[in-house]
């Protein structure tokens, strides 16, 4: 029987009008090259090549740093962004590919590159609304010229190094400008380099979900969102908003009906799983228990001793507190 590597090369002959590609063409003289092989003399062949494309795939340079076009169903110039870090051991690629033996076989293998998980926080920086903020509220950062800060900085270290392994929250009320923004920032900050972390404002997270919470898809999607990552940050949990009440005196308004079955969704869920979730507010938690006493008395439960409540002073000599219990 004739074999594919003389059928081809027949072919090449016997249509001269229509050439055959260059790369076909090599393709059949190295078929009837490898026909006549000794079993010996392939298995070299097949390792030389195997070589030959391992290391053409790591003298590649990849993408990662500067970003890519990937084609999608929908679009075909999708643009992936670069990390911008540059990894001379992977040429931006990720991975390196390895040749390995087994039973006589060789097995083309990647390797995950040390880069990965420098560039994964990086992402994940860029995906959790931090990536501007991190670098302005550091530990650095945090004044530290009374005790009260000193115990807020003291509390976060603790729950740094104690709190979110056993699934504890983090919880600290206040009035504005006493640093809570920043002192939850900076823990937050911290987890971004081992994992998945979401900041969301309240006032924003809230307005935003409740505009879609007639399309069931997609609310679902973004509660889910919240519900699930490994680290939520609330910021500003249930700001007062200043309005009118039904006597049109201006006033502080409590949340709405809807920002406190969000709030139940997005925290019970958390609660039951033990996720670790970090709370600023400018309420303490008994205020929030008297604004809704199902999410404050699992915030609460969950915080146990991270939860610091820095008292209200117009004059900015700050009294703290530590609660435990509500
Ligand atoms: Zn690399």
């Amino acid at each position: 029987m004739e074999s594919i590597g003389a059928v081809l090369q027949r072919l090449l002959a016997e249509s001269p009008e229509k050439p055959l590609s260059d790369r076909l063409q090599a393709l059949a003289e190295r078929i009837c090259k490898e026909e006549a092989m000794s079993p010996e003399e392939r298995r070299r062949a097949d390792e030389e090549r195997e070589r030959a494309k391992c290391e053409a795939y790591n003298n590649t340079p990849g993408h990662l740093k500067d970003g890519y076009y990937i084609s999608t169903i929908q679009s075909d110039s999708t643009f992936v962004e670069g990390d911008g870090y540059d990894c001379p051991l992977c040429m931006n690629r990720g991975d390196t590919m390895v040749l390995e033996e087994r039973n006589g076989f060789l097995y083309e293998r990647h390797y995950e590159c040390k880069c990965m998980s420098i560039r994964k926080s990086v992402w994940r920086m860029k995906q959790s609304g931090l990536e501007k903020s991190i670098k302005e509220y550091t530990f650095k950062r945090f004044e530290v010229k009374e005790q009260w800060q000193q115990m807020m900085m003291d509390l976060a270290q603790r729950y740094l190094s104690e709190g979110v392994a056993d699934g504890r929250w983090l919880f600290i009320g206040g009035q504005p400008g006493c640093g809570k923004t920043h002192i939850c920032t900076a823990v937050a900050g911290k987890l971004l380099y081992k994992m998945p972390v979401i900041y969301a404002v309240w006032p924003q997270i809230s307005k935003k979900l409740k505009s879609i919470v007639n399309e069931a898809d997609e609310y679902e999607t973004e509660v889910g969102k919240l519900q699930e990552v490994d680290v939520l940050y609330f910021d500003d949990f249930f700001k007062p908003v200043a309005g009118e009440d039904r006597y049109g005196n201006m006033r502080i308004l409590p949340p709405t009906a809807a920002d406190i079955k969000l709030a139940f969704e997005i925290l019970n869920y958390r609660y039951i799983n033990k996720k670790p979730t970090i709370i600023s507010s400018e309420w303490y938690i008994n205020e929030l228990a008297d604004l809704d006493e199902a999410t404050a008395s699992r915030i609460a439960e969950r915080c146990g001793e991270f939860a610091m409540m820095v008292g209200r002073d117009k004059s900015r000599n700050h009294r703290f507190t530590v609660s435990t219990v509500v």
